[in-house]
């Protein structure tokens, strides 16, 4: 570490940047596989307390609009606050990438997804808490890889890893957002209820927007190759297959005619 004396967050950046950061990275990294494992053991039980199984029982409702954009900007603004203090790999250009497309997927769901929502259920303050811890510290995990620890041979944008990561990660991302459509325009205007969603990848998993998702960040994961981007993406799996187990479970209970050889969120297998 070296010295904060110069004052303002970015000297303090400063400071803390060193070899005991790093391996504090790596113990936060393990950290986060432990909780997506955890996660998803305690979700076997009690479904995830937001949209349809959204309860008072977890504190009060919050709108869904609000709720979303305040608890998913701080993944969009801490890798931000780090880049602007620049890193010692900030300025390399495998870094920008890969942070932009970590920026992209934020700046659209805190930003851009939350203003489409129709007639979205409230979020209760205990999901909304964790939901903004979760992207403080995933922010701050990403942000400061990539800007201070991450480092990449000379030809890494042209390589077979970055590119097959960085399709995955364009493909899952079109995937979630197209099926985010989907869904939300089953509703016609004032509707709160549910409809079986049809059409895109929907035809193939009941969890078409989670597998979206858990594609995407398999892929960044690749085309980053750091630990902190694999346990992102390992945490990811485990949440969002657990939250498309309990919505596959709860469309046959629902829908008498919910179609049987649907999965529940990777098609052909699970
Ligand atoms: P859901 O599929 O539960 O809901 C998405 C929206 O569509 C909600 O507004 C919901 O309304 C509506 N909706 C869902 N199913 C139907 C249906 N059958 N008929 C009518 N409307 C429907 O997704 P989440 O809210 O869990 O997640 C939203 C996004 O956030 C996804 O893209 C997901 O990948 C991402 N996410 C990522 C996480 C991560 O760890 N990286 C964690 C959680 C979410 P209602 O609110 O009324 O249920």
């Amino acid at each position: 570490m070296g010295s904060a004396g110069d004052g303002g967050v970015c000297a303090l950046w400063r400071w803390a940047e060193g070899p005991e950061e790093r391996r504090l990275l790596e113990l936060f990294s393990y950290g986060l596989m432990a909780l997506g494992a955890v996660s998803s053991l305690l979700l076997r039980f009690i479904p995830m307390p937001y949209g349809r199984y959204s309860s008072r029982r977890f504190g009060w409702l919050l709108p869904a609009r609000p709720a979303w954009v305040l608890q998913e900007l701080p993944s969009l603004l801490v890798p931000l606050g780090l880049a602007a203090c620049g890193g010692a790999v900030a300025a390399a250009r495998p870094n920008r990438v890969l942070l932009g497309c970590f920026l992209l997927h934020y700046a659209h769901r805190a930003l851009i997804f939350p203003l489409l929502i129709r007639e979205g259920k409230p979020t209760p303050f205990f999901t909304f808490v964790l939901a903004l811890l979760f992207c403080a510290f995933n922010g701050y995990l990403q942000g400061r890889s990539l800007t201070t620890y991450a480092t990449y041979p000379a030809g890494w944008l042209g390589g077979s890893r970055f590119i097959t990561g960085f399709l995955g990660w364009l493909i899952g991302m079109a995937i979630n957002i197209h099926s985010d459509h989907i869904l939300r325009n089953l509703r016609k205007p004032g509707e709160t209820g549910y409809k079986i969603p049809r059409g895109g990848m929907f035809e193939y998993v009941s969890g078409a927007n989670f597998f979206g998702e858990i594609l995407e960040w398999f892929g960044f994961a690749l085309a980053c190759c750091t630990i902190e981007s694999f346990a992102f993406a390992l945490c990811t799996l485990f949440i969002l297959s657990s939250r498309a187990r309990q919505h596959h479970k709860w469309y046959l209970e629902k829908f008498e005619d919910y179609p049987k050889d649907r999965k529940i969120v990777i098609p052909f297998l699970y």
